[in-house]
């Protein structure tokens, strides 16, 4: 039979082109886990997706409850899951003031890593022992290096907001929408991390992250002016020449999710456009030597005492253990 991904977010962009081309190129079955069903179903339909080779879910990440009767409805299915594909995200870089999730937590940090870190943590044990998987998609702009030096720079301080509830920013400092969504990519790079380091060797799960290019039409851009989303693209295209097609980043998100040669457990891939190469990986002892060009992986992400610090804040504030 064929193995089974639940991909989040999969109504949209990078995520719908993901549930594709799993289900298409690597035959495999795709649980659709989003917020709009209706939204999806119209989705796969357009894109031609082959029917009986995908199941739509609701998931809302917004939501604690939601996320545990996902897992509730997903164990109902009877279906063993192979792999989880971190994917959803929201950024509103309009905002002035924090939207809150029906939790009270910021919808940034909420949806992007608290959402993700409930849903993977209550199915740890749903993945197969030696081969279960882990893909988070993570954003050049909230790493270390050239494109994280663009302001406003992620910094999650000593996590004094996360500690005092999660109700505006990590850091506890002003509000800023773009900052957020960076903070909760951070956050993101932290668990894939620490998700490998107490699962990776015990039960043999593979967890990765990987920046699949700009995406630079994708509806992530929905809140920015309209000169934006006509220049952004060209911008991408011509000058940093990471310009990559919807297509092409849920091609190289399937890629991550299913071949071996990928399935190397701490690593954050990145495809490097400019050196030729099919993908760059940076493992965490290469750090220093890293050029500008390849993904240098968040400082805090690298640091052990903000790491489990980040997991045990999450932690209380999704109510696990
Ligand atoms: P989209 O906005 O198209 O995709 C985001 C998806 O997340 C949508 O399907 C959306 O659902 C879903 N979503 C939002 N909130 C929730 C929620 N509460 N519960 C469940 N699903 C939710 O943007 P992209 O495809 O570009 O982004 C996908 C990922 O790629 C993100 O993690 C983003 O950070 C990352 N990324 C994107 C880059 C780019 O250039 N575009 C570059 C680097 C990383 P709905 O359809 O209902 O709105």
């Amino acid at each position: 039979g064929r193995k089974t991904v639940v991909i989040t977010g999969a109504s949209s962009g990078i995520g719908l082109q993901t549930a594709k081309a799993m289900s298409a190129d690597k035959g495999w079955h795709v649980i659709m886990a989003v917020r709009s069903y209706s939204k999806a179903a119209r989705a796969a339909e357009e894109i031609g997706m082959e029917p009986g080779t995908y199941t739509i879910m609701n998931l809302d990440l917004a939501s604690l409850s939601s996320v545990r009767d996902f897992v509730n409805q997903l164990r109902l299915l009877g279906r063993p899951i192979d792999a989880i594909v971190c994917n959803a995200a929201v950024w509103y870089p309009r905002d002035t003031a924090p939207r809150l999730t029906v939790d009270g937590f910021e919808e940034a940090v909420g949806t992007n890593h608290l959402g993700h870190f409930l849903l993977c943590n209550l199915l740890l044990g749903d993945l197969p022992e030696g081969d279960g998987r882990v893909v988070f998609i993570g954003t050049e702009t909230a790493n270390d290096g050239l494109a994280g030096l663009i302001p406003p720079v992620a910094d999650l301080g000593k996590l004094e907001g996360m500690a005092a509830g999660m109700k505006s920013t990590i850091d506890g400092g002003k509000f800023e929408p773009t900052k957020a969504y960076k903070d909760s990519k951070v956050c993101n790079a932290i668990v894939m991390r620490e998700m490998n380091k107490r699962y990776g060797k015990s039960r043999g799960l593979i967890v990765n992250a990987m920046f699949p290019g700009c995406i630079a039409e994708s509806p992530l851009f929905r809140q920015k002016r309209a000169w934006f989303r006509w220049l952004f693209p060209k911008f991408q295209k011509a000058i940093t020449k990471q310009f990559v097609p919807e297509e092409v980043a849920g091609q190289r998100v399937a890629n991550v999710v299913a071949d071996e040669e990928l399935g190397v457990g701490g690593t954050y891939w990145k495809w490097n456009a400019q050196a030729g190469k099919d993908f760059t990986r940076v493992a965490f002892d290469q750090q220093k030597q890293a050029a500008a060009n390849l993904v240098k992986i968040p400082a805090e992400a690298l640091d052990e005492m903000i790491s489990e610090a980040v997991w045990d804040l999450s932690s209380a504030l999704v109510g696990l253990g």
